[in-house]
Order: C-alpha cells, then sequence, then structure tokens
C-alpha cells in the first residue's frame, strides 16, 4: 500500500477526491489481485499490475459524473438525458436563486412570511385557465398526493385501459395502493364506456380517475368514455373526476402535425377538477408536478402533511416561475423543447446540410449522407406520432463497426449521443441546441483520437481530466 500510495500516478487523485478515497479504492484493487492469486486465476502479482487494475477507477471517481451531452438522438424528450433543457431565461433565473438569499418565502411588501408556491400559482392559473394551482417535486408526487388528500380510504373507479406503468416503476395500481386508495377497474383493456363506470359508484366511491396511457397506444377495436360524460356523472353523484394528464401540454401541437392531446386547458374545460402534470415533459420546464383545478381540492392538498414532503426547491421554482412566463407573453418558442418540437422540415434540412458539409470537410476519409429520419416527441407523449427530420448518417470503416463508432463519440468530448438505424450512425439534427454542431466536431476529433490509440478506456479517462 506505502508503494501504491507513492506511485507519482496516484498522486494526482489525492486532491480530487481526498487520500482515504484513493485509499479505498487501492485497497478494493488489492484485494481483486490477491483474490485471483489465491484462486489460482493469476500466477503473480506486481504493484504495476494493482495500479492498472486501479487507475480506470480513480480516474472515474476523480471526474464529474452527471455531465452535459448533445442529444443527437431526434427524442426531444429524452428521459435518459434530463427530458428537457431549460429556457436562457429559466436558467439564469436558477442561477439568480441559487447564489444568493431571496423571496423563497417572505413577502417584501408586508415584511412577513410568505408561501413559497405563491410564486407560480397565479401564473399556473393564468396558463390553464384554473381556478387553482399548486406544485410538488414531480408528477408521481402530485398524483400520490392528490389520491391520498381526496381518496385515502375510499373507491377511486378506473378504467382498464388506463393502469399503466410509466417506467421508473410508477404504476398506477401500485400508486393507488400507496395513497391508501381501493382501486376498482372497470370496463376491458380495448374498451370501457361511461355505463361501467357508473354501474361501479358505490356509497364508497371518491372519484373517478383518468389516466393518460402515455407511452403505449392501443389501436383497433378501442374506446373510452369521453371527458364531458365522466364530468357530468361525477357531478351528479357528487364524486371526484381528477386527470393523470402526464405530459400536459400548455399548447396545441396540431400544428406541427401532433394531433389528439387535449391541452391542461381544454381538460379543465370538458369538466375535470383536477389536472395534475409534469413540467419537464412538453411544457418544457424544470422537473415539477404541476396540480391545476377546482380551488376547494387545491387548498386540500396544500393542507395535507404529505404536501410538505414533496415540496418543490427554488432553484425548481425559479426555473419554472420563468418558463411559465414565457408562456404567458407569448414567447414560449425560445423554450428548447417547444422550439424543437415546432421545428420545421426545411430549416431541419438546412441544418442537417450544413453540419454534413462541416464533417465532410473535416473527416475527408468518412462517409457522411443526408438522411431523413424520424424523429420522436418521447417522454411518454404521442407514442404512435413521428416527427419527420433530418440527419447525416455517419460511417467511418477505419474506426470500426457502427457500434464502435456510436461508442467513441458517447466517450468523447463532449459525448454525443447519436441515433442508431439499421446499423447506421445518425445524427439527428432536431435535438441539437445552438452551438452544437461546433461541438460535435470538437467530439468527433476527439473520438477520432481514441479510435485510433488502442485502449478506448483509457484514452477516454485521460481527456476528462485534460
Ligand atoms: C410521466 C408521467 C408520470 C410521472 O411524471 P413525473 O413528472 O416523471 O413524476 C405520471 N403519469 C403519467 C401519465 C406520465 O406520463
Amino acid at each position: 500500500m506505502d508503494i501504491l500510495l507513492g506511485s507519482p500516478r496516484v498522486e494526482p487523485f489525492f486532491s480530487m477526491i481526498g487520500r482515504e478515497s484513493v485509499k479505498s479504492i487501492l485497497t478494493e484493487a488489492l484485494d481483486s489481485e490477491r483474490k485471483e492469486l489465491l484462486d489460482g486465476r493469476s500466477e503473480h502479482t506486481s504493484s504495476e499490475s494493482v495500479l492498472a487494475r486501479a487507475l480506470p477507477l480513480l480516474e472515474r471517481r476523480g471526474a464529474n459524473s452527471l455531465l452535459p451531452v448533445i442529444n443527437a438522438t431526434g427524442v426531444v424528450v429524452h428521459t435518459n438525458l434530463g427530458r428537457s433543457c431549460l429556457a436562457e431565461e429559466a436558467a439564469q433565473a436558477v442561477l439568480a436563486a441559487a447564489r444568493c438569499y431571496s423571496t423563497l418565502e417572505f413577502n417584501l411588501e408586508e415584511g412577513k412570511r410568505g408561501r413559497r408556491t405563491d410564486h407560480v400559482e397565479w401564473l399556473l392559473r393564468r396558463v390553464t385557465g384554473a381556478e387553482a394551482g399548486l406544485v410538488v417535486n414531480n408528477n408521481a408526487g402530485a398524483v400520490l398526493l392528490s389520491l391520498a388528500a381526496l381518496c385515502q380510504g375510499k373507491e377511486v373507479i378506473v378504467s382498464r385501459g388506463e393502469l399503466v406503468e410509466i417506467g421508473g416503476s410508477f404504476r398506477i395500481p401500485e400508486i393507488m395502493a400507496f395513497s391508501g386508495v381501493r382501486l376498482v377497474e372497470v370496463g376491458a383493456t380495448n374498451r370501457t364506456h361511461l355505463r361501467d363506470y357508473a354501474n361501479a359508484v358505490t356509497e364508497n366511491t371518491a372519484a373517478l380517475l383518468k389516466v393518460h396511457p402515455s407511452n403505449f397506444r392501443m389501436e383497433g377495436f378501442v374506446s373510452s368514455a369521453p371527458r364531458e360524460e365522466l364530468a357530468s356523472l361525477a357531478k351528479e353523484r357528487g364524486l371526484h373526476f381528477i386527470e393523470d394528464l402526464g405530459s400536459g401540454t400548455l399548447l396545441d401541437f396540431s400544428r406541427c402535425g401532433l394531433f389528439g392531446e387535449p391541452t391542461v386547458r381544454d381538460c379543465l374545460e370538458q369538466g375535470v377538477h383536477l389536472v395534475t402534470f409534469s413540467g419537464d415533459k412538453m411544457l418544457g420546464g424544470p422537473q415539477i408536478g404541476a396540480v391545476a383545478g377546482k380551488k376547494q381540492l387545491v387548498d386540500a392538498l396544500r393542507s395535507y402533511p404529505l404536501h410538505r414532503a414533496l415540496r418543490v426547491d427554488k432553484m425548481t421554482l425559479a426555473a419554472f416561475e420563468a418558463t411559465l412566463r414565457l408562456y404567458l407573453r407569448g414567447e414560449e418558442k425560445r423554450i428548447p423543447t417547444v422550439s424543437m418540437l415546432f421545428a420545421e422540415s426545411d430549416s431541419l434540412k438546412l441544418r442537417a446540410e450544413s453540419l454534413l458539409e462541416a464533417l465532410r470537410s473535416s473527416f475527408p476519409n468518412g462517409r457522411f449522407t443526408l438522411t431523413e429520419v424520424q424523429d420522436a416527441v418521447g417522454g411518454g407523449a404521442f407514442p404512435a406520432e413521428q416527427l419527420s427530420g433530418w440527419g447525416v448518417s455517419v460511417s467511418l470503416v477505419e474506426w470500426g463497426s457502427a457500434g464502435r463508432v456510436q461508442r467513441l463519440l458517447r466517450r468523447a468530448q463532449p459525448p454525443v449521443v447519436a441515433g442508431a438505424c439499421e446499423n447506421e450512425t445518425v445524427l439527428h439534427v432536431r435535438t441539437l441546441l445552438p452551438g452544437d454542431e461546433d461541438r460535435i466536431l470538437e467530439a468527433f476529433r476527439s473520438a477520432e483520437k481514441m479510435a485510433f490509440s488502442g485502449n478506448l478506456e483509457e484514452s477516454a479517462t485521460k481527456r476528462e481530466r485534460g
């Protein structure tokens, strides 16, 4: 251990992660080295071979883990890549709120305590037309809070076609159980009628719940009860009518060829009492769970103890306020998610052409082709709709297979996550941010170095440190 700790190759890591962490990583490497010797899987050992084990790990632990990447997949609300990128206004607001004291829970006029969600509630009412609004940590939390606060110990009726799993273990039946609500399933997988709901109402029923099927679509012999009819049933029987809208758009996206997605305002106008939706899906803001609806119900959520456990952070509130203000001013195209969704095919083609030219002139040995591509909304909205877009398909035989090219690009500096289509690497331009073209060239240059340096792992981490 003394020899290892004294190695000049280990020394730089002391200032990065601290001596104790370095030591524990070296201990791990020593242990596995020792185990291999005892198991007879290796014959001898040396400080060199222990270092060879430990260095990649030290490199990995020494570098930041949550890193910016370039999304060239064409999936706009990419769940694994952080869903939405904030508008510049929202990012600035986050910085301001993060760096200094703020009016988070303080009313400047009265010099008294204020309410932290006041900053966005008026805006939420304006952009949705709701009587009242509330925000919590995320939409899963909003659904949980709504069910627990309004329906605990009672029955909630849901269509069998809407008992969905969203991913990340958010499943409607489980969320309902966790909220202390008894799930009453009605209808069939493909068809649920108003009478199915009506027949299931008992004196223990608290609400009708409608859930956006998000990431899947049923086609063929399907039907569901219209919102207006469910609203009249709820009114007649004195029930709440709650909708988990998932992505929750504030804009009509039919202009860009996406049909059939109601806005939050549409749902409320069609009689839903309480709508919950995400802030970082098609809305294009930070991760948040928004609730819009009747004042009496929102007030009940606000005073329910679970609300405190789902409280929103100040940076998130700042980002959400700035994002909603863009909607209020009609400047929603400044929100990257919105502008990517509305991007026109012609402008995407121009962008792809200029990326193509830049790549061709920098990498004459590669084969680059302009390609029509299918992009996607992602984040569970419009699963069946494809957005037609443009991209550059990449073939660099000298670097190896398409899989290797993609791996090199992922480990490049900056990392690029590209799309793949029939064994080709495709860079979709829809999801590129301004300036990403230059960063892609930079990434290709760094990937090229790795491609010929033999050891992918080691050269990747070396440059991360640089
Ligand atoms: C995405 C989604 C959720 C979860 O929202 P988060 O903001 O990720 O917590 C819940 N319900 C539906 C229908 C969704 O699409």
